[in-house]
């Protein structure tokens, strides 16, 4: 019997209609690969999420699903339960003269544009990063000097038993990239976000930052952004571009010729392939320049 059997029996009838079972995982990441998830659930509210928590065994992973712009699931799929919060947590207020409520399924794009058109800001580097405020606040996401964590007041956060949490940034640690919380199995559901008023904030800023990115990067094309971190004092990119790596294939992914610290899937590359050329590119800038790079995308589920 597999581990989410039993989880797949404990689901009630109430929820049915707003799960999946065997859900392709290629269908919710931008790097369109991936084997499926044995129980994808899209919650109506946090009422309903907080309820169907409860119902999941203590011992059932759980992996929460923003826009899947940072996620490499293999092939062989997630065991377990995936919460998709996009849909479900898109609630954006201003709260204060200089204060914003975004609940974890707003497009980070969505919030740049609104806090223009409040005149706060610096919000204009969340255009570009194409997920969601949970998977900014689970990453520590980040854009032409803006940092997410620099905004963040206080989080609200639900366990794997469905209670709501409260917290302010101060419990957490924020570094390039990563974010330590103050306690496992949770996720969040929102964010307090803090900014300046900014009058002068305009769309045109937006613009002339989109534009940057793609006259840099190969946007359009499927991938997950950065794939690697960039090491202390240096960049990834060019470390990979000095490899000779640029353009390196294994099947249908080949580490852009646009940007180095991008891999493309050209359309049929699966989980295996991307894990293949991440492993094969980290080994090749450990010959070239003695520096091990580490991922920036997250890599979860099994082999196929
Ligand atoms: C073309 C392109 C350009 C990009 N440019 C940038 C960039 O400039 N800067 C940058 O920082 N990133 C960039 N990224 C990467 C990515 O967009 C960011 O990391 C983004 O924050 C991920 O958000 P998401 O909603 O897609 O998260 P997902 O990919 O769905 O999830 C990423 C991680 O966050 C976790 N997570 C998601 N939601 C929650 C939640 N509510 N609570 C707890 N954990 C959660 C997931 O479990 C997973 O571990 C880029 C990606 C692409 C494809």
């Amino acid at each position: 019997m597999q581990l989410s059997d039993g989880v797949k029996s404990s689901i009630g009838p109430a929820f049915q209609p707003r799960v999946r079972y065997d859900e392709p995982m290629s269908a919710h990441t931008s790097w369109h690969a991936g084997g499926p998830a044995d129980i994808y659930f899209s919650p109506r509210d946090r009422a309903d999420l907080a309820s169907f928590l409860r119902t999941v065994p203590a011992d059932t992973p759980i992996l929460w699903l923003g826009l899947g712009s940072n996620l490499l699931v293999r092939d062989g799929g997630l065991r377990g339960v995936v919460i998709a919060t996009q849909g479900a947590f898109e609630r954006l207020e201003r709260v204060s003269e200089t204060s914003v409520y975004a609940e974890a399924g707003v497009a980070c794009g969505r919030l740049a544009r609104q806090c223009i058109k409040w005149g706060l800001g610096p919000a204009e580097f969340f255009a570009g990063i194409p997920g969601t405020v949970g998977g900014a606040l689970a990453m520590n996401a980040g854009a032409f000097g803006g940092e997410t964590w620099t905004h963040v007041l206080e989080v609200e956060t639900l366990d794997r038993r469905g209670r709501q949490h409260t917290r302010p940034a101060a419990e957490y640690v924020a570094t390039y990239r990563h974010v330590s919380a103050p306690a496992a199995d949770e996720w969040f559901i929102a964010a307090r976000l803090s900014f300046e008023h900014s009058p002068e904030a305009n769309p045109a800023e937006v613009k002339a930052l989109l534009a940057r990115r793609k006259a840099s990067q190969p946007i359009g094309e499927w991938s997950c952004g950065s794939v690697f971190v960039n090491p202390p004092g240096d960049h990834a990119a060019r470390l990979i571009e000095a490899a000779g790596l640029k353009g390196a294939r294994i099947g249908d992914a080949s580490v852009s010729m646009k940007h180095a610290n991008f891999i493309i899937n050209h359309g049929t590359a699966c989980a295996a392939d991307l894990e293949g050329l991440i492993h094969y590119v980290q080994e090749a800038v450990e010959r070239s320049h003695g520096v091990r790079l580490t991922t920036e995308v997250r890599i979860v589920g099994e082999v196929a």
